[in-house]
Parts: C-alpha cells; sequence; structure tokens
C-alpha cells in the first residue's frame, strides 16, 4: 500500500498528470490548472509515536508519503540540506502557550517568515527532480510576492547551480524591512523587480507568462524552462503539510491533547496556500476539527465562506499585513477541485469565470463541503487591539498577520464557545512589521524612526534582534528596477536575454 505512486493532476484537465517530481519541476499544469494529489494517503502510525520525532524526522515521514517517486535517499538528502542550522532554533518551529492560544512559530528560519519552512527546501526538491527527469535546461523560478515569499524563495535559490530567479514585488506595497531585505538580495541568478500595480497583478501577470506559447517557444530554443516558487507549486504546500504534523505531535508530547483528540487550528490567509495544507493534513487523518481561515480587510474569502459567492471586485486594501494584501487566492482552485468532487470541467468553467467576469458562485452541495472552514476577517483597528492585548495579558509579542488570525479567533470563540485547543500559525516576526507592531502596544511612539522601533521591539520583546534585520540594515541595495505591470514579460526576456 505504502509504495503505490501518487500521482498529480491538472485541477482544470483530468487527462493531464504528472508524478510528484514533475509536478514540482512545471510549477503549474500547461493548462493553467495546479496539480493535486490523485488521492491522499493515510497517516497510520499513532501519534504518541509521532510527538518523539524531530522535525526532520516528520518531515521524512510526511513527504515520503506523498513525493512518492522521491528515492528514500534524495528525500533525505533534501530534507537534511534545508533543514539545518539556516534555522536559529534546532527545532526549526516552536509552539508557544500564550493567552489561551497556542502559537505555532514558524519564523525561525533565515528570512524571519513562514515562508522558509517550505522554500528553503524547493529548491533541493526542484534540482533533484531535474536529475531524476534528465533535465538539463536552466530552470528560471517566475516569482510573484507580497513581500515574504519574494525573500524567502531567493535566500533558497541564489546561487543555486542551474537555476535564475526572478521576483515581482508591488512597489508600495510591502513593509520598509520586506522591501530592503529584498533589494539588498545577493546572488549572480537572482533579479528582483517592483511593479507599478499589487500582489494580484504580479500573480496574474506570472500566471499568463507561464501560459504564452511564444515566450516558451522562445524559453525552449534558449535551453530554460520555468517553474515557479509559489505557492501555486505542489512543492511549497507539501512542505507546509509537515508543521500541522509536528504542531500535533507536540501538543500531544506537551500533555496539552490526547493522542488522536481534536485540536483547531487558526491560520492568517492570503494565497490560500497555508491553510490548504492544514486541510490537507486533516485529509491525510491528523485529527483537525475546525480550520479557521483568517483575512484582513481584504476580505473576500469571508464572503466567500459565507455567501458561497466569490467576488474579487472590489477596492484592494493596502493593510498592516501586507502578505496578506490579495484578492484573487490562488490556492482556494485547489479546495474547488476537491468539493465539487474533483470534477476537473467544472473547476475550470468556475476559475474561466473568475478572470472573465471577477466572480463565480458556489452550489449548495459544494457549501456543504465547506462547513470544516470558518472565515472571518479583522479590521486594522481589530489587529492592532489584538497585538496590544496579548502583549498586556501574556507578555508575547506578535506580528501583524499572526493578530490577524488572533482576533479572528478570539472572536470565534466568543461566538461558538468552541473550547477545542487551537493552533494559531505564527507566521512573521514582529520585527519584520516592526512599525506596525511597536505602535499598536505604544502609539505615542510613531513619530520614531525604523531603527528606534526596532531597538524598542527589542525591550518590549526581551528577544534578540534577528540576523535578518541587521544583515537588511547593513546591507546595500543592489535591485532597483521598477517596471509597469504591462513590461514585466518585456522585463523576463530582457534579463534573460531573449
Ligand atoms: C504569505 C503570508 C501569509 C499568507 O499565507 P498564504 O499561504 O498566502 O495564505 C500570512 N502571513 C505571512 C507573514 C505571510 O508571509
Amino acid at each position: 500500500m505504502e509504495k503505490t505512486q501518487i500521482i498529480y493532476r491538472s485541477t482544470r484537465s483530468s487527462h493531464i498528470t504528472a508524478t510528484a517530481s514533475e509536478a514540482i519541476l512545471q510549477g503549474i499544469a500547461p493548462d493553467g490548472g495546479l496539480f493535486v494529489p490523485d488521492r491522499f494517503p493515510e497517516y497510520t502510525n499513532s501519534f504518541d509515536w509521532l510527538a518523539q520525532l524531530s522535525y526532520r524526522e516528520v518531515a521524512y515521514e510526511i513527504m515520503r508519503m506523498l513525493l512518492t517517486d522521491f528515492t528514500e535517499e534524495e528525500l533525505k538528502y533534501c530534507i537534511d540540506h534545508a533543514y539545518d542550522d539556516k534555522f536559529d532554533i534546532p527545532e526549526m518551529t516552536r509552539l508557544k502557550k500564550a493567552d489561551e492560544a497556542w502559537y505555532l512559530e514558524l519564523f525561525h528560519g533565515s528570512t524571519i517568515a513562514f515562508k522558509d519552512m517550505a522554500l528553503s527546501i524547493l529548491p533541493y526538491l526542484m534540482t533533484t527532480a531535474a536529475k531524476k527527469n534528465g533535465v538539463t535546461d536552466e530552470i528560471v523560478i517566475l516569482t510573484a510576492t507580497s513581500g515574504d515569499t519574494g525573500k524567502a524563495a531567493m535566500a533558497g535559490f541564489a546561487d543555486v547551480p542551474g537555476t535564475k530567479i526572478i521576483v515581482f514585488y508591488p512597489k508600495g506595497g510591502v513593509s520598509a524591512i520586506q522591501e530592503k531585505q529584498m533589494v539588498t538580495q545577493r546572488g549572480s541568478n537572482v533579479h528582483v523587480v517592483g511593479i507599478k500595480g499589487n500582489f494580484d497583478d504580479a500573480q496574474s501577470q506570472v500566471k499568463r507568462i507561464f501560459g504564452d506559447k511564444a515566450m516558451l517557444d522562445r524559453m525552449a530554443a534558449a535551453g530554460k524552462r520555468f517553474s515557479s516558487a509559489n505557492s501555486i507549486n505542489i512543492g511549497r504546500l507539501i512542505p507546509q503539510i509537515v508543521y500541522y504534523f509536528y504542531a500535533y505531535g507536540q501538543m500531544v508530547k506537551a500533555d496539552e491533547v490526547k493522542a488522536g483528540g481534536y485540536i483547531n487550528v487558526a491560520v492568517p490567509t492570503g494565497n490560500f496556500g497555508n491553510i490548504l495544507a492544514a486541510y490537507y493534513a486533516k485529509k491525510m487523518g491528523l485529527p483537525i476539527e475546525n480550520l479557521i481561515c483568517a483575512s484582513n480587510e481584504n476580505r473576500v474569502l469571508v464572503d466567500f465562506f459565507q455567501t458561497g459567492v466569490y467576488d474579487r471586485r472590489r477596492e484592494f486594501i493596502l493593510t498592516s499585513s501586507p502578505s496578506m494584501d490579495i484578492l484573487i487566492s490562488s490556492n482556494l482552485e485547489r479546495l474547488i477541485y476537491e468539493v465539487c468532487g474533483e470534477h476537473a470541467q467544472m473547476t475550470a468553467d468556475l476559475m474561466e469565470m473568475l478572470s472573465k467576469d471577477g466572480c463565480y458562485k458556489i452550489n449548495e452541495e459544494m457549501r456543504d463541503h465547506l462547513r470544516v472552514f470558518y472565515g472571518d476577517y479583522a479590521s486594522e483597528k481589530m489587529t492592532a487591539q489584538e497585538i496590544r492585548h496579548v502583549f498586556e495579558t501574556a507578555g508575547y509579542v506578535i506580528d501583524p498577520h499572526t493578530a490577524v488570525a488572533s482576533s479572528v479567533y478570539r472572536r470565534y470563540r466568543e461566538a461558538t464557545e468552541d473550547q477545542e485547543k487551537t493552533v494559531i500559525a505564527s507566521t512573521a516576526s514582529p520585527y519584520k512589521f516592526a512599525r506596525s507592531v511597536v505602535t499598536a502596544i505604544r502609539p505615542g511612539l510613531s513619530g520614531k524612526s525604523d531603527q528606534e522601533l526596532i531597538d524598542e521591539l527589542r525591550e518590549l520583546s526581551g528577544v534578540e534582534i534577528p540576523g535578518a534585520i541587521v544583515e537588511a540594515g547593513s546591507s546595500p541595495v543592489l535591485h532597483d528596477t521598477v517596471v509597469e505591470v504591462s513590461d514585466m514579460e518585456d522585463e523576463v526576456s530582457r534579463w534573460l536575454g531573449l
């Protein structure tokens, strides 16, 4: 049973299939669909056993179930090289109990956001996949970022032989520190470009370029091929399933939950990747009861869960949680595919409506399958209040993205009286958003400089300033290109010399 291969299918055409390694190499299916596993393997070991495993061991156990065409040796090579001392604590992630919730700190990697959990291993998975499949083309990673993916992807791919990476970020739509981290990136194979548009513009253009026949022909002629480091790549999602299993094991180990007992998970959501990974963990047998999907003021997903209508025709709002400023949540397509009974044509039709009309509606039967999701949002004011509240009651400082989830969870608990223990995905270090965080706690300090606020945060939190912050502050700016959205493709051609 264990060794039966898992096949990956496009959400938009059931005849487009790939092995795990092929799906990772391609990033997105040729028809514009996303690759999904044709079944979810069941976790059958005991949770007491799981509780004894290190993060790397859990990573191996979970990843081998889904990446069935990788050998044990290949997977262990990827895990050992990715999950090393790039992380500032040996356990890589930890659970911190504060104010009636368990915060899963996923920001101990080199760029201090949860994206490191997957993006530190993706380059290894991808180069291993290329080798396995006899691919000798240069792999060009094309990435749209709402602030954190870009830096984490570059950190992973910088100077990896046989690869290049281009990152597009919304100029003016990311935090000062996020931008500084990106434009100081070293590496001869990296290119960072600001765009005069928002994240949705960047992501839509990148998806379009992936499907542009003329461009792909020129790439092929030059011995190059595209892939993706966004969570549209299944190679991003699978490593994210791991930490939900690991967190559950840690809850069992700490006697917070009996082996097999249920927990809830609350996730601050943008592109719907992180929470989809939690849903996949549930489908693989992890005892997760409810999935609390938290949005900021870009509350398109809240409306979707409440009404069954997905409508992106609304104002795009810039918030203090910029990595969630998204109106087109790409990974929702994978959930739609699940809940319509893996009906590729229906999924393709709905996605067509989204791109043509900006909106689609799902039927009642599909809505029934969504009941495990609870969607709500936190306004800017609620987010700041939550940061202050958690600090004042527990002395614990959280970043604005985590605060969105924490705030939504607080109101969920009040509204439902659900007492189930809840793990909140803590997705970024507060240092990455020092201005928003410090001024939420000490509104009087808004006149201070970014550096003064970082020092203030150190006082408040008692947590040392992470190396990533020190480095961004002291490194020279190496990238200053800014282009119109309509010029993104030309910029790619220019930089690649096509
Ligand atoms: C990317 C990101 C999110 C949103 O995650 P998705 O997988 O896009 O839903 C939340 N918080 C932070 C800090 C992020 O970088």
